[in-house]
């Protein structure tokens, strides 16, 4: 019997396949104690309580109305810009997603590098575009050559900003000096997931350069700062026109009542927002230089995650970890194969992989299978 054919550019999808989860490996291996260091999740969980979203809870049995919830005014007041200038995603992954569906024709092209996020391959072959990836240089987005290679087919650039998962960023020079070349045709899109957790100096303003690029979109996440992964919500910033296009092919209340109170809660948590940052700050350099001393160097990182050379047994490594409870990322569909991504946690989860990744070293100088 003939089956039904779906799109012949399905091909060359497959499914998105996240990590294991805690429960998932508690389950597989019969461990009680397991941490989870691989999706760059806030290790610190949540900002807002359940008690806080009890009211809004009560209410979900109406649709989600974007208009009456303050979220768009805290956002445009937080940026400088006006509300016309933002729209929400389930996840900034739906975000991503409505871009191509908004700007992509099959045959179009879409410029990336090879080795960052996932997401802007999956777009480009959902919509039939061409795929364009552009190795990276010193593990960082080379953008003179993406320059270089844009044609008139050039639809969309995709640009991670700091990269997942090698955690380098474009800096404001480079950017700058990308978006002259760029013509005002293509729209650049500027990911900035991991925006906050970056500390150098010359890290781009994105927003301020709309002024003078009207082809850059900004995406922004609750994922990870904001401790809200699990609701999915995600935004982007863009000029108005920009914007209405994205609101053509957004789905109808796409993302939650719920999710939509929670993010207006979680802007306002001060303190949980510095202790996470300054966590961050503190551990992102005692990991490093601790997993440097253990032998294995660690890509400088403006980011909430390391990105490590363990060699041709780094997925042995990444066993090895889940063994022990710590589920850490193994780079191999990035193409990276020897090398690991670990999420920055708490001093106390990072003392733990540290010492399964010491132990990991002993095993290997002793030969001995794992
Ligand atoms: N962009 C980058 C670079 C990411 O690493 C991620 C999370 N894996 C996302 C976007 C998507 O984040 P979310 O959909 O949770 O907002």
């Amino acid at each position: 019997m003939n089956s039904v054919i779906p799109r012949a550019t399905l091909d060359a999808i497959k499914p998105y396949l996240p990590g294991k989860s805690i429960q998932d490996v508690q389950a597989e291996l019969g461990l009680t104690d397991v941490i989870k260091l691989a999706s760059n999740e806030n290790p610190f969980g949540s900002p807002v309580s359940p008690e806080e979203l009890a009211d809004i809870i009560r209410e979900v049995g109406f649709y989600p109305h974007l208009g009456s919830a303050p979220l768009l005014a805290q956002l445009a007041q937080k940026w400088g810009v006006s509300q016309d200038q933002l729209i929400v995603g389930n996840g900034s992954d739906e975000i991503l997603t409505m871009i191509g569906l908004a700007y992509l024709n099959p045959g179009d092209q879409v410029l990336t590098a090879a080795g960052t996020f996932s997401e802007y391959g999956f777009v480009a072959h959902l919509m039939d575009a061409d795929l364009i990836e552009i190795p990276l240089t010193h593990f960082t987005f080379d953008l003179i050559a993406i320059a270089e290679a844009i044609t008139d087919r050039t639809k969309i650039v995709f640009i991670a900003n700091p990269n997942n998962p090698s955690g380098t960023i474009v800096s404001q020079a480079e950017l700058c000096q990308l978006m002259e070349r760029v013509p005002s045709t293509v729209l650049v899109v500027m990911d900035e997931a991991y925006y906050e957790f970056v500390d150098r100096a010359d890290y781009p303003n994105s927003i301020a350069l709309m002024q003078d690029f009207p082809n850059i979109v900004v995406t922004r996440t609750f994922s990870k700062l904001y401790g809200l992964a699990g609701f999915r919500i995600g935004y982007a910033i863009a000029r108005p026109e920009v914007i209405q296009i994205l609101y053509k092919v957004r789905q109808p209340f796409n993302v939650n009542s719920v999710a939509l109170a929670a993010a207006s809660l979680a802007l306002g948590k001060d303190a949980f927002i510095e202790q996470t940052l300054h966590n961050n700050r503190e551990q992102r350099l005692a990991l490093t230089s601790a997993i440097t001393e253990l032998g294995y160097p660690v890509i400088p990182s403006e980011a909430n995650f390391l990105c490590i050379w363990i060699g041709n047994n780094a997925a042995d490594c990444a066993r090895y970890c889940l063994e022990q409870g710590v589920i850490i990322r193994h780079l191999a569909s990035f193409g990276m194969s020897e090398f690991i991504r670990v999420t920055i946690g708490t001093p106390a989860q990072n003392q733990r992989f540290l010492s399964v990744l010491a132990q990991f070293v002993v095993i290997q100088s002793k030969g001995s299978p794992l």
